[in-house]
């Protein structure tokens, strides 16, 4: 167990996929830290967080065992280690899906056909549960790394890997038969007790984690009006409060200021065109506190 009892212990990922997302998320939500690289700990300078730098394997065990109360990490590692721990939020970046893989030209077109067959893979846990689930007997094999290249080498059929852009299976003569499992990375937390202000602090994260995400999905609208086109502007846009409403020095226009959620931006966008909007500015926003 984390020992220090007011210092909040973080696991990342040292160095790898995961790793400049996340700092840069906590950043983002006003952490500072000195020189990180080649350091095991690090303490943010302005707020009571230490940052544990590991292998991304090993951050779910740490996280379940309390010797840090937070990790960030993606779903596949925390699934495939059946980790005890509470996951608090998913991030967004990361992406990636397990998914098997089989020699082109193989003549294998579904899930079915692989029964009997030696499957490769650093997920030996989620690859047999998805065979289970379909009742089909498989030989796994557990490798760590590379796996791509073990149906050229003749240690296995078919391979159970990450995938995102699907380019490495494709370098390496494979194509993608199913996918077993999304993921992503997630922020996760430990089920071992916490103290109160640890707690407190976990809240005050999550809080600004909170608020960075939203900032993230949304934008900041501006655009000049017609009077006369106000109610039908404010009618069309999609704010969480009523849009501000600004005088100009033309009696006969107004300004308009407000926050969409950046999925709608381009519908938006040619409706308030048609409603007689011009000028409309689109600025991306740094923080948002609802
Ligand atoms: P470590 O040295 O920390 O063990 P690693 O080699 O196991 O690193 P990375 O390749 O850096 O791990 O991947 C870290 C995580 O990034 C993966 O567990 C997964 O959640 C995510 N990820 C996203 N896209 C991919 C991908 N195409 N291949 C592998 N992992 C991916
Ligand atoms: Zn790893």
């Amino acid at each position: 167990m984390n020992s220090k009892n007011k210092t909040l212990r973080i696991a990342i990922q040292k160095s790898g996929r995961l790793s400049e997302q996340t700092l840069e998320l906590l950043q983002s939500i006003g952490l500072k830290f000195n020189g990180y690289k080649n350091r095991l700990m690090v303490q943010a300078r302005n707020f009571d967080v230490e940052l544990l730098l590991i292998r991304d394997d090993d951050i779910p065990e740490y996280v379940q065992d309390g010797v840090c109360e937070l990790g960030f990490v993606g779903a596949n590692v925390t699934l495939e280690r059946k980790a005890d721990v509470k996951v608090l939020r998913n991030l967004d970046y990361g992406i990636c899906r397990l998914s098997l893989a089989v020699p082109k030209d193989s003549g294998i077109t579904k899930a079915e056909d692989l029964s009997g067959k030696r499957i490769a893979t650093s997920y030996p846990n989620l690859t047999k549960q998805y065979f289970e689930e379909k009742g089909l007997s498989v030989d796994t094999v557990y490798i760590n790394g590379a796996v791509e290249v073990t149906p050229t080498l003749g240690v296995a059929d078919v391979i159970s890997d990450l995938v995102s852009t699907g380019g490495t299976l494709k370098a390496n003569g494979l194509e993608e038969l199913v996918s077993i499992l999304h993921s992503e990375c997630q922020l996760i937390q430990t089920n071992r007790s916490v103290s109160p202000e640890k707690q407190e602090l976990i809240d005050k994260f999550l809080t600004r984690m909170e608020g960075s995400q939203q900032a993230d999905r949304s934008r900041y609208i501006m655009m000049n009006a017609p009077t006369q086109a106000v109610d039908k502007i404010c009618e069309i846009i999609p704010s969480l409060n009523s849009p501000t409403v600004l005088p100009l020095a033309d009696d006969n226009m107004v300004a308009i200021h407000s926050v969409i959620p950046i999925e709608e931006f381009w519908e938006v966008m040619e409706q308030l065109k048609e409603a007689g909007a011009t000028g409309i500015v689109i600025l991306p926003i740094e923080n948002m506190i609802v």
